[in-house]
């Protein structure tokens, strides 16, 4: 019996370790950390391993494409060939476009697996301009503002889109703010190996958020945070350094736009107001402000904390970068850093479109940032399919997203995807979205699927690495990947000469670099330099030139250019009679770090570590509630409820009720698998009223809510 050894990257999360992975018989046996890769030097997270193995094989994966032969969710298919599938999935969709317009198909995909330009391109090509994401909560929100702020027209092409935490460059300070970087992978930075090693030298370490999770280890400053107010926090440590001159002047007088406008707005953010606002202690405020200000280099991660604040979401993640930007602390060695962009064509094809369709874009006039980041209002796009104004939508096609569990208000998500005339998903499960699917379409996880990265490029100690998205070692069923599909896709509706082979399509988009995908393959990763202060030669990429403090972008678009705070949409100020009822605040949108958003939950070893969704109460909260570990408690809000056993905490802010994200149970019955007794998203509201009205962002934290034992 002969072994292969592979050496591949891991692709369970964003991905980014270096694996090695044994093949016996053609089969995979073993998947290990590779000691010599850049980015975990041979570790690996517990979703990975034997978990990529087990997920590989697991005997509920869909291997098939699947046509819908009963009612809606009853669960009766037929197997179908690919060829089949895709036929009567185009044949559909171009009815749709002759009947109703382009506009009325809408394209969904997830969390940022690589998947993104390649179904922009398809999208593109068909003439619609409704692309759903999740980034509208994640990630994305930070990139929108970074763009507004710094990087503009350099995004994505000579610098990376988001200022990263430069874990590597020896910081003095380091600021967790609404990021759990130890358990996470954001913006292409995998956290767990850098932040703990960065951590060793004892570096100032200030956490900012509602909960100081176990897994930000020991810290000098905590401030627990009252949720979505963020802004207000970020704006009173404006003021504070500003006032105490504790702000870097050389930079700001050569690199910044807009300073005098800052400072007078953050004026009416003193301490008092700030602390009334955050319910932090003005003093240690102030203490957190100083120490980031005056110990040089600092960084900030940010994190999904910030991304969640509804009405707040991105003015939080504008304060939070001029704050890098008002202490000099940008693309410093040790503060934030805008890591290379690798060379590519990206896909997308966005002249294709044309802008008659992409006026159209549902949600598009409303929430400008996210207008120009190319997505569509998710919350908008499921009213529209149930109101059909202003227009009908009859079709969407999913890839790898299960939106009845990741988007707000669960109940109406269901009710959307059952009123359209046809539902493609593509994905490796049978999730509660797939399960109410008209076609169903086998897709490839880790170890399956072969594609350059052209998303998320991952950042390690000497820069960005331009690298592959898995290795494909494994062939079961009719399984295809993301591109695979899109491809097939693309030429099933007629647009063959834009889709030519995955190998043709990856040289293309790899051309820029000076490298062709075999090349990529056979090297495992392209390393890009890190360069620090490229400002000084080559400005920032904003209409200015500089780091705009008061954002061009934003006046432009008529919104406020300068850094604000709003009161949450539900709180105890802005609306106090429903306080009285709902006297506790709710964060959800947590990662547990043994799952990927919604997946994982078959895998036996992980449910092992986290069997079910439970709820995080503060132990004077329980105590005066009459609450114990393990009790069952009802979770209420205004849009639903909820019943989870609890965990008592300590570090965590007493009036804040937390809990976890993206849940479905697999084993319990079809077709919703649980979803309205265990997602949170049951109990979060989706008026787009109360979305961040520059991204259009859901509150995923900051909403009223009571408890009640029991659920008595
Ligand atoms: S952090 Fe992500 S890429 Fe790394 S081992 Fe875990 S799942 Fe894989």
């Amino acid at each position: 019996m002969e072994k292969t050894i592979t050496k591949s990257t891991c692709r369970n999360c964003h991905g980014g370790c270096g694996t090695l992975v044994t093949k016996e018989n053609d089969k995979v046996i073993e998947v290990t950390g590779d000691p010599d890769h850049p980015i975990n030097a041979g570790k690996l997270c517990v979703k990975a391993g034997q978990v990529s193995i087990d997920q590989l094989y697991h005997p509920d994966r869909v291997n098939s494409p699947l046509i819908r032969t009963g009612e809606r969710g009853a669960g009766e298919w037929r197997e179908a060939s690919w060829d089949e599938a895709l036929s009567y999935v185009a044949k559909k969709l171009n009815s749709y476009k002759e009947n109703f317009g382009a506009e009325s198909v809408v394209f969904a995909r997830g969390v940022g697996m690589n998947n993104q330009h390649i179904i922009s391109r398809v999208a593109n090509l068909f003439g619609t301009p409704n692309l759903a994401s999740i980034s509208y909560v994640c990630y994305a929100t930070r990139v929108a503002v970074t763009q507004a702020t710094a990087t503009g027209t350099f995004a994505g092409k000579i610098w990376d889109t988001v200022a990263v935490a430069d874990l590597c460059g020896e910081p003095k300070c380091i600021v967790e703010w609404g990021s759990q970087k130890r358990t996470s992978n954001d913006h292409g930075l995998i956290g767990f190996k850098f932040l703990t090693d960065a951590l060793k030298s004892k570096p100032m370490h200030i956490v900012v958020d509602p909960r100081k999770p176990a897994s930000a280890g020991p810290t000098d400053i905590w401030l627990p945070i009252r949720p979505s107010t963020d802004a207000a926090m970020a704006l009173g440590w404006i003021n504070l350094i500003i006032e105490e001159e504790l702000y870097d002047h050389e930079f700001v007088n050569g690199y910044t736009h807009g300073f005098h406008e800052l400072r007078e707005r953050a004026k009416a953010y003193t301490l008092k107001k700030v602390s009334e606002i955050t319910w932090c202690d003005p003093e240690l405020i102030a203490h957190a402000a100083r120490n980031y200000a005056k110990t040089k280099p600092a960084c900030i991660l940010w994190g999904n904390g910030l991304d969640h604040g509804g009405l707040n979401a991105f003015q939080s993640s504008r304060a939070v970068i001029c704050l890098m930007g008002l202490t000099g602390n940008i693309d410093n060695k040790g503060g934030n850093v805008f890591f290379p962009a690798p060379k590519l064509n990206y896909p997308d094809l966005k002249e294709k479109l044309g802008s008659t369709q992409e006026l159209k874009r549902l949600g598009g006039q409303r929430f400008k940032a996210l207008n120009r980041a190319g997505f569509a209002h998710p919350p908008t796009v499921f009213q529209t399919i149930l109101s059909e104004k202003p227009y009908p939508v009859k079709a969407l096609v999913c890839v790898g997203s299960n939106l009845v569990t990741t988007y707000p208000n669960t109940r109406k998500v269901i009710e959307a995807l059952k009123k359209l005339d046809l539902l493609v998903v593509h994905d490796m499960f049978m999730t509660p979205t797939a399960q109410i699917a008209d076609v169903v379409l086998p897709a490839c996880g880790n170890l399956e699927r072969d594609e350059p990265r052209l998303h998320l490029h991952i950042k390690g100690p000497k820069g960005t690495y331009l690298d592959t998205v898995s290795t494909k070692l494994a062939q079961v069923g009719l399984r295809k990947s993301d591109w695979e599909f899109m491809i097939e896709l693309g030429q099933k509706l007629g647009f063959s000469e834009y889709f030519p082979s995955l190998k043709e399509m990856s040289d293309e988009a790899l051309k820029p670099s000076g490298i062709d995908w075999d090349q990529l393959k056979e090297l495992g990763q392209l390393e890009l330099p890190l360069e620090y202060e490229k400002y000084k030669k080559d400005g920032f990429g904003t209409p200015s030139g500089k780091f705009e403090f008061l954002s061009n972008q934003l006046k432009t678009w008529g919104y406020d250019p300068l850094p604000n705070h709003t009161e949450p949409s539900e709180s105890p100020i802005s609306t106090p009679e429903l306080y009285k009822e709902f006297p506790l605040i709710l964060i959800t949108g947590i990662k547990e770090s043994n799952y990927y958003h919604s997946q994982g939950r078959q895998i036996s070893t992980l449910r092992k570590i986290s069997p079910e969704p439970r709820v995080d109460i503060h132990y004077k909260t329980a105590s005066s509630l009459g609450i114990s570990h393990n009790d069952k408690v009802c979770i209420e809000t205004p849009n639903g409820k909820l019943v989870m056993k609890a965990s008592i905490v300590e570090n965590m802010l007493p009036q804040v009720v937390c809990i976890p994200h993206g849940w479905w149970i697999p084993e319990r019955a079809g077709p919703d698998h649980g979803v309205m007794d265990v997602c949170a998203n049951v109990l979060i509201d989706d008026n787009p009223d109360n979305c961040d009205p520059y991204f259009g962002s859901s509150p995923l934290k900051g909403i009223l809510c009571r408890l009640t034992l029991n659920g008595k």
